[in-house]
């Protein structure tokens, strides 16, 4: 009997582990959706250039004019932007998309964006 109802325990188990993977149940305090960080500040949109699993990380590139008294022209700058990448939306996103980043609080020396959203996939 004992074993019997150990099985039946390890199935409930299974099929919760299941049920969590498919509902995707995001633990990230830092998750803007399922978390308690706050967003603030500044909205940018940008390409994906690199993505870091383990730190939960992506890099973001968006171009900008900037003036140049001197020649009175603009030239091109690229703006680099460190973000955080909440655990519901790590399959989601790859390198090559574009994403909404959201300012926050700092979550550490270099991050202080989170990716809110995806706006468009990789164009093949
Ligand atoms: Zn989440």
């Amino acid at each position: 009997m004992a074993k019997e109802r150990a099985k039946e325990k390890q199935k409930e188990k299974e099929t919760k582990q299941k049920e969590n993977q498919k509902q995707k149940i995001c633990n990230d305090k830092n998750c803007p959706i399922h978390g308690s960080i706050a967003l603030r500040g500044r909205k940018f949109k940008g390409i994906v250039t690199r993505k870091h699993i383990k730190q939960k990380k992506v890099t973001i590139e968006f171009e900008r004019m900037v003036f140049i008294r001197k020649y009175e022209r603009f030239a091109k700058k690229i703006t680099r932007i460190h973000a955080h990448l909440p655990d519901c939306m790590q399959d989601e996103i790859a390198v090559g998309d574009v994403v909404e980043v959201h300012e926050t609080r700092p979550i550490s020396k270099m991050i202080h964006f989170v990716v809110t959203r995806k706006i468009k996939s990789k164009a093949k």
